[in-house]
């Protein structure tokens, strides 16, 4: 990948190596913006916007007669073939480059070496670098190798290292988009535009604010559970006040602590038992101050993220029974013999869970007060709210019901309802596929997108999932284990 870019860039500009890699710094490695600065402006705005000095190759060649030269810095006389001599035109012996070389290959400069002669701003071809240091110290030139393809990766926002820990050794690279999700060749699926989990629709922004409140709501929600109930009504978590068993939420529903059922406002007294206050008070009702429902509310999305974060985690256990069944299905002599509905299934309860489940802090913040209080009118909100929840408990009811034929023992039934099951399992993942489409329209396009003074951007939604990323090799041929590509590059380049 850094190959390609260069040997385009090279090729295009008719440059070297070095020079195209100065170029693709300053641009970092953005190519395409390269190419139309190149066409705007000419090569020697671009050059010289870049920093890149074509110093003019002042013909310093050497007389073909002589056999031994002397080298400026060492004062030695050496044999013409001991000699290197850069674009600049200064030529010293290749002992004194290599030495210099070293030393700034050690000093972490491998990105830009400039020449030894005194105030030459020329940079070293990489070629003669990767050379003349390989001869003496093999693995100097692996990690000279190393440290150009490590900013590459440092100085593309397109490409990057995957999170994994402990870390997997790979970096990924993306087309057009940074704001998507990739997976590694190691497993790991994450947000490529801030490295956590995979987290769409959700931003980023969202995303981070979303775990932090986790983080710092925990022990708030920890106590409220176990010290409320939900209201049988409004689902609202009610505090028991007292030692009195009938409780009364905002809403206006009674309801009794010990079976959480609702109750009239007078039936309970002698019906509940151990009663022992024998008072009921009716205040209390408005006490419902700002921040206790700012909570409820995060509470409401909080419990349905995690439901659906733990189905996806039962449901992750699915994929061993369910090979299971597949492999039953396949030994009975019966006229079907493809079972791809029963993997297609699978995958696509586990992809539209995921979403569904970050639909909620979506939504928690969407409609919320802390990020577009300034976005919209109360009303707005309102009918945003609705038609979002709408598509959303469309994609929740779906997902349950594919679920549940997911998870019968069809490899037990007879084929009759096998043949039904599939039809079930078939119609709902096409269902779903399009709902989840619907919802990130409805998403892009009238709730983030009509967004005045915010960019929220979000990874697109892909039927097929999350996509295998490229992974970017490391250039130069004194690399070994290089790969196909790298490879491919290499002779081209030697061409
Ligand atoms: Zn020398
Ligand atoms: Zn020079
Ligand atoms: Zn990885
Ligand atoms: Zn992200
Ligand atoms: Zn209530
Ligand atoms: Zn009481
Ligand atoms: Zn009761």
């Amino acid at each position: 990948m850094q190959r390609e870019d260069l040997l385009r860039v090279m090729d295009l500009m008719s440059v070297r190596e070095h020079h195209a890699r100065t170029l693709l710094i300053h641009y970092r490695w953005d190519v395409e913006k390269l190419i139309a600065v190149y066409v705007e402006k000419g090569k020697a705005c671009m050059f010289a916007e870049a920093g890149v000095t074509l110093v003019g190759a002042v013909d310093h060649d050497l007389p073909e007669s002589l056999s031994t030269v002397m080298c400026d810095i060492c004062i030695d006389d050496v044999p013409v073939s001991d000699v290197s001599k850069m674009d600049c035109g200064h030529c010293f012996c290749n002992d004194c480059w290599t030495k210099h070389f070293i030393v700034k290959i050690n000093e972490g400069q491998s990105k830009q070496i400039r020449c030894m002669a005194h105030k030459c701003i020329a940079i070293c071809d990489e070629a003669v670098v990767r050379k003349l240091v390989s001869k003496r110290h093999p693995d100097l030139a692996d990690k000279f190798d190393r440290f150009l393809f490590e900013s590459y990766i440092e100085d593309n926002k397109m490409v990057k290292w995957c999170p994994s820990i402990p870390h997997c050794g790979n970096a990924l690279r993306v087309e057009n988009d940074e704001f998507c999700e990739v997976e590694c060749s190691c497993g790991s699926q994450f947000c490529f535009s801030c490295l956590s989990e995979a987290h769409s629709p959700c931003s980023c922004l969202m995303w981070k604010l979303w775990t932090k409140k986790c983080r710092d709501e925990s022990e708030t929600v920890n106590w409220i559970t176990v010290h409320t109930k939900p209201c049988p009504r409004c689902h609202k978590p009610v505090e028991k006040n007292g030692g009195c068993n009938l409780v009364s939420c905002i809403c206006g529903q009674a309801f009794c602590w010990l079976c959480g059922g609702a109750t009239d406002r007078d039936h309970t007294w002698s019906n509940i038992a151990n009663h022992s206050c024998g008072r009921y008070k009716e205040d209390g009702k408005k006490k419902a101050e700002h921040a206790k429902k700012y909570l409820y509310r995060y509470m409401h999305y909080h419990n349905r993220y995690k439901a659906h974060t733990d189905s996806f985690q039962q449901e992750s256990r699915l994929r061993e029974t369910i090979k299971e069944k597949v492999l039953n299905l396949e030994t009975r002599d019966s006229k079907f013999r493809d079972f791809s509905w029963v993997t297609n299934g699978l995958y696509r309860l586990f992809r539209s869970r995921r979403i569904l489940s970050y639909s909620y802090p979506f939504a928690f913040y969407m409609f919320g007060d802390d990020l577009f209080n300034n976005e919209m009118t109360a009303k707005e909100r309102q009918i945003k709210q609705n038609l979002f929840e709408d598509q959303q408990q469309q994609l929740e009811s779906n997902i349950e019901k594919l679920s549940i034929f997911i998870e019968e023992p069809f490899d037990t039934y007879s084929e009759e309802e096998v043949i039904q099951t599939r039809m079930q399992v078939i119609n709902l993942s096409v269902i779903i596929d399009n709902l989840c489409k619907k919802m990130y329209d409805c998403i892009e396009n009238d709730l983030l997108g009509s967004l005045q003074f915010s960019r929220h951007n979000i990874a697109p939604y892909l039927s097929k999932g999350i996509e295998r990323a490229v992974e970017p090799t490391i250039g130069g041929s004194t690399k070994a284990g290089c790969n196909n590509n790298c490879q491919e590059a290499d002779d081209q380049d030697n061409a």
